[in-house]
């Protein structure tokens, strides 16, 4: 069988031996966990419990704050002990509740959903403050609410885990694949979708054997292997390989009739549907050269880094750079008190040899960042309008269609922070929309 994939990409090494035969070990919370009110995209959930409540594992602490927002839930038993500004991964602070955990692990009544209707499903999902959990946090039950002219007939299961490093979502399939494979079928129920892949990259061949088998004989779903190439996962990518069709433009998967979510999303449906459990702890991988002791961790939302860290032996002497997700396209972080969230997929500490210099070379205009942009831009250009503070001119180069997947940084010999323009041209050209005023 031939894999599938899309044109373009790069070819990073995937580095998983790090972590890929640690099996998931549950990872006890620490004296206090600080649960920020926003971990998602969309509006901030609005708090709901004050100082000095009693929670339990399970109690809803905020309140979405809009459509396009999530609940949020404790991962600990325990009194609430401050609500406080409290740093983010994005450098800035957010409102966060800080639950001193009892160490009872007292669980809420979790009740799982009785009739398996569409409208429940996903009304179920967003009470249980689902959301994208291969690190794009978008609100789970907007992806699934479509409007009515764009009917939907293929679910995605996106297990390419296509970021180097990153093993969570191989250990999940690998240990728990009915819990994948149930969440597929949850949401095409939820969507009435015809059929459902789940997508496998082929440096995890053995997970896309066992899938296959667990399938045999569904007429509704199948297990597709993909050729293992950075970025398979994306979804515009994974669509294209799977089902040829194109999202157009602008556009969005729903427009040609496909919805994607992780295969961590789809095990958190799962749970949530067949067990009641809202989403309040995630697989973490913790790897990298840089920390003692890799493994794949199930961990309370709220706990911290540096908690994690230590917990894994803690920090080579010669760790250099800790990024939150993979090294493509994770966030790199200073302040360790920064907690795990709903997106976090991975702590990777890479040591000072292996981090990219900061300093940047000039354009020698080798073409290299174009001919590997799985969206067919041509990423320096974004560079050359960035340098020139000639901002929205990029929106006639698609800069907002850019998926800001690194790709094009990695191939650049000149290692040109091409993502670093793209985002400030985004800004500016949303804002100056905004306003009303259109280049
Ligand atoms: S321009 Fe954007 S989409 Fe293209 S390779 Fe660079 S980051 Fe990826
Ligand atoms: S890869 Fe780098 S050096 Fe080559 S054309 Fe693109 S930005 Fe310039």
């Amino acid at each position: 069988m031939g894999l599938l994939t899309f044109k373009k990409g790069v070819h990073p090494p995937d580095m998983k031996f790090l972590s890929k035969d640690k099996e998931i070990k549950r990872l006890e919370a620490p004296k206090n966990v600080y649960i920020p009110m926003s971990q998602h995209i969309g509006a901030p959930a609005k708090c709901v419990v004050k100082k000095g409540d009693m929670v339990k594992v399970g109690t809803k602490l905020g309140e979405m704050g809009g459509f396009v927002s999530a609940n949020i839930f404790s991962s600990v038993s325990g009194t609430v002990k401050d609500i406080v500004m409290y740093p983010n991964v994005f450098g800035a602070k957010s409102q966060t509740v800080v639950i001193e955990n009892d160490e009872r692990q007292i669980k809420e009544n979790f009740n799982p959903l009785k009739e398996e209707e569409s409208k429940l499903i996903i009304e179920k999902i967003k009470e249980g403050g689902i959301v994208g959990m291969g690190g794009a946090t978008f609100p789970t039950h907007v992806k699934l609410s479509p409007p009515p002219e764009k009917p939907i007939d293929t679910i995605i299961i996106n297990g390419a885990e296509c970021e180097p490093y990153l093993t969570s979502d191989y250990r999940l399939m690998l240990e728990m694949p009915e819990k994948v494979i149930g969440g597929l079928e949850l949401l095409l129920k939820a969507l009435n979708a015809k059929f459902g892949y789940i997508g496998v990259e082929s440096n995890k061949i053995d997970i896309y054997q066992k899938i296959a088998k667990l399938l045999e004989g569904k007429s509704n779903m199948k297990a597709v292997l993909l050729k293992t190439k950075y970025p398979q996962g994306a979804e515009k990518q994974l669509i294209y390989a799977i089902t040829k069709r194109k999202v157009p433009t602008g556009g969005l998967p729903m427009d040609v009739g496909v919805v994607v979510q992780n295969s961590g999303t789809a095990a958190a449906i799962y749970e949530l549907i067949k067990e009641g459990k809202p989403l309040y702890e995630r697989i973490v991988t913790v790897t990298g050269n840089g920390i003692k002791e890799p493994g794949n961790f199930l961990i309370p939302i709220g706990t911290p880094i540096s908690y994690v860290i230590e917990k894994c032996g803690g920090l080579t002497d010669d760790a250099g750079k800790i990024i939150l997700g993979g090294p493509m396209m994770g966030i790199s972080v200073d302040n360790l008190d920064i907690p795990v969230t709903k997106g976090t997929s991975g702590i990777l500490v890479m040591t000072e040899n292996e981090i990219f210099k900061e300093d940047y070379d000039r354009c020698i205009r080798c073409g290299k960042c174009v001919t590997t942009c799985p969206m067919n831009l041509s990423p320096f250009k974004y560079i050359d309008l960035g340098e020139q503070k000639k901002y929205l001119e990029a929106a006639e180069w698609n800069v907002l269609d850019c998926i800001e997947c690194g790709s094009c940084v990695y191939a650049c010999p000149s290692k040109r922070p091409i993502i670093q323009f793209v985002k400030m041209e985004k800004a500016k050209i949303i804002e100056e929309r905004k306003k009303g005023s259109k280049k």
